[in-house]
């Protein structure tokens, strides 16, 4: 520490070890853009503004009569320090102790969690998140915040260097709110420069709906009158970006403020500027991000967008503003009708915000069936990052499925690009009257499985299926444009029906010939009383045409993804025994045919062949020493 910073008693504490790994990345990063830190720290000025505002409505005296807000720089060249003070909420003593001191917040969480440990990578990502008020440290050697809680007496200082350790101590100050004093390091004098101060200002924080001052010396008079004279000029725009026309704003605005509104620094993948009038009024700037935001998955499912009622930011953790399924939407919406003094509690069911709800999902609806139609390849990268979240509106009542089907997007047997359903009804063959799926983990692994071969050789395409959440709504959704879902791993779908595709590679003209219709009713016989229960079922079948066997759930049961899906998560016991189908047209099927016809056993080959079929669904085997034993029996004969 130096001397013009000596510490000023109180309490000494230590950081959170993650915050001092973290301080330890921020302190030596060697990066090019550190001007975000400035960002960083308004961004946190306007929200504790924004607080302040809110709860001031329910309880005016927090103002103590001053209800201006703003934000006002000012720097020191021969002490060589940047001070950045808000009259926003301020903080207590222990806010002070648990926001500065520990990680538990969003945005540094959100870069904890994507560190590589590669300093260069590491270093990058300060700049992609921020790193909020950690993010000084790259600029300074040594902060000081202080601070007093509207409404509350007593203020406080919180001291660091950044190395592991800070103080807090009692202070009288008469302003709320927070003032951070940031020592410069040598290398970055270049701050205390007005013009580089302006220009960062309007470069990322110009549409801050607060107003911005810098305090600065100016000369005035002229000759011998002139002097230096402190002058105060707002430096950002400070109006609230949403309410103005379109054309008023540019791209790089609209940019800024996604920035700022979604604590994200990716850019918008698109950008939605409106205003509704008529029975209800309101306007909205709503962003959908282009990456996936960090909490995208979190349980709570909450939207982030932020609620303004006439200018003054109420929450966002409004559960009510958006549907479940666009939970990845930022920015703002700002309604004329709600009355300001609404507390969080009274948004619950307001007939108002569900009128909001649904103008915004229309909006956004549009412009995502808009995209899908003009901008393809854009959208198909969109729906790889929220397709999934999507598709949990097709099975939430009180949602338009068939448009949400209408924009979803799906990988098949037809090609490597995403397909919509449009495509594939307008590709279904002569006499397929259902939309047939496969679903599993991994579409590599589906790709291969037995159940498919038979829809290959008639060029019928088949949808992979391979999000977890796509269990929940196929079933209860049952159809589009009046075509089923049908699952290949089902009983009941009859390919015969189907005429090929001329070009398909129709295996079932040149079909070897199938054994006989006796001999085949023999053999399955003989297998259902070699397998008892195990299997629900045993048929022959027209969907295979390489492999001998493979297994398929009853017409009317469950899906068997599902089924081995809620075995891992332990909500089913046991799945249920499978229908087994066989080639008749496969040489080993008809060997085997042949083998009961001849009077033999084939106790010990049905067991392997079923074994056969679980191994090709990627089960376990239930019994494997009794595979290996009947295996190895098998093995011994053919050498
Ligand atoms: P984030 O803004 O993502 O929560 P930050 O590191 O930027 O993370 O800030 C940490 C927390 O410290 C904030 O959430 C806020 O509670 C508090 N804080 C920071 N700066 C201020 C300020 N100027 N006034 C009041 N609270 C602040
Ligand atoms: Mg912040």
């Amino acid at each position: 520490m130096t001397d013009t910073h000596q510490k000023t008693g109180g309490e000494t504490m230590r950081f959170e070890a993650e915050v001092g790994r973290l301080l330890d990345i921020v302190a030596n990063a060697l990066y090019s853009e550190r001007e975000i830190f400035l960002r960083e720290l308004i961004s946190n000025a306007a929200d504790a503004c924004d607080r302040l505002r809110y709860d001031a409505l329910s309880d005016e005296t927090l103002l103590e009569g001053n209800s201006d807000f703003a934000i006002q720089l000012s720097f020191n060249k021969e002490a060589k320090t940047l001070t950045i003070a808000d009259s926003g909420s301020g903080m207590s003593r222990d806010e002070l102790i648990g926001n500065l001191g520990t990680i538990a917040r969003s945005g540094t969480s959100r870069f904890m969690e994507k560190l590589s440990g590669d300093a260069k990578k590491d270093t990058n990502l300060i700049g992609q998140f921020g790193v909020g008020f950690y993010s000084a440290y790259m600029v300074a050697d040594w902060v000081s915040v202080e601070s007093r809680r509207a409404g509350e007496k007593i203020g406080h200082r919180w001291e660091s260097d950044g190395k592991g350790e800070f103080t807090i101590a009692e202070i009288e100050r008469f302003a709320r709110g927070t003032t951070i004093t940031l020592h410069l390091k040598d290398d970055a004098l270049e701050f205390l420069e007005e013009m580089r101060i302006k220009h960062i200002v309007s470069t990322y924080s110009n549409h801050i709906p607060f107003p911005i001052k810098l305090e600065s010396m100016k000369s005035v008079g002229e000759g011998d009158e002139a002097k230096d004279e402190l002058s105060i000029d707002q430096i950002n725009d400070g109006s609230a970006i949403w309410t103005k026309n379109k054309s008023d704003v540019t791209e790089e605005q609209y940019k800024e403020f996604y920035h700022h509104v979604s604590h994200a620094y990716d850019d918008p993948w698109s950008t939605l500027h409106f205003r509704a009038e008529g029975m209800i009024e309101y306007s909205g700037l709503i962003y959908i991000p282009t990456m996936r935001p960090f909490d995208l998955f979190n349980p709570e499912r909450m939207s982030k967008l932020k609620l303004y009622v006439k200018r003054v930011f109420i929450t966002d953790e409004c559960d009510d503003l958006l549907p479940k399924h666009l939970r990845f939407l930022r920015g703002v919406v700002d309604s004329e009708d709600l009355p300001l003094n609404i507390s969080r509690e009274m948004l619950q069911n307001n007939p108002i915000l569900s009128k909001i709800r649904a103008g915004i999902t229309k909006k956004v609806m549009g412009e995502l069936e808009k995209r899908a139609e003009s901008d393809t390849e854009s959208y198909n990268e969109f729906w790889a990052n929220f397709g999934m979240v999507l598709k949990e509106g097709l099975y939430e009542v009180g949602n338009d499925h068939q448009q949400l089907l209408k924009i979803s997007r799906f990988h098949s047997t037809e090609n490597d690009t995403l397909v919509s359903l449009s495509d594939y009804v307008a590709r279904m063959k002569e006499g397929q009257d259902a939309i047939y799926y496969i679903a599993g983990e991994d579409k590599d692994a589906l790709s291969r499985s037995p159940q498919l071969e038979g829809f290959k050789a008639k060029g019928v395409e088949v949808l992979y299926m391979t999000d977890p959440v796509d269990e929940f709504w196929l079933p209860s959704i049952g159809e589009f444009d009046g075509k089923q879902f049908k699952s290949v791993t089902r009983a009941g779908s009859d390919l015969s029906e189907i005429k090929a595709a001329p070009n398909a590679e129709d295996k079932t003209e040149d079909k070897k010939e199938a054994a006989d219709e006796d001999a085949m009713g023999s053999f399955i016989k003989a297998v259902k009383e070699a397998l008892g229960d195990t299997v629900a079922d045993v048929k022959s079948t027209d969907r295979l045409t390489s492999s001998a066997v493979c297994l398929v759930a009853d017409e009317n049961g469950m899906d068997m993804n599902l089924e081995r899906l809620l075995k891992q998560h332990k909500q089913l016991e046991q799945a249920s025994a499978r229908i087994m189908e066989v080639n008749p047209t496969h040489s080993l099927i008809k060997s085997m045919a042949n083998a009961v016809k001849g009077g033999a056993d084939i106790t010990d080959a049905s067991l392997l062949l079923l074994d056969q079929a679980r191994i090709l669904e990627g089960e376990t085997l239930p019994d494997p020493t009794g595979f290996a034993y009947r295996m190895s029996k098998f093995m011994e004969k053919g050498l």
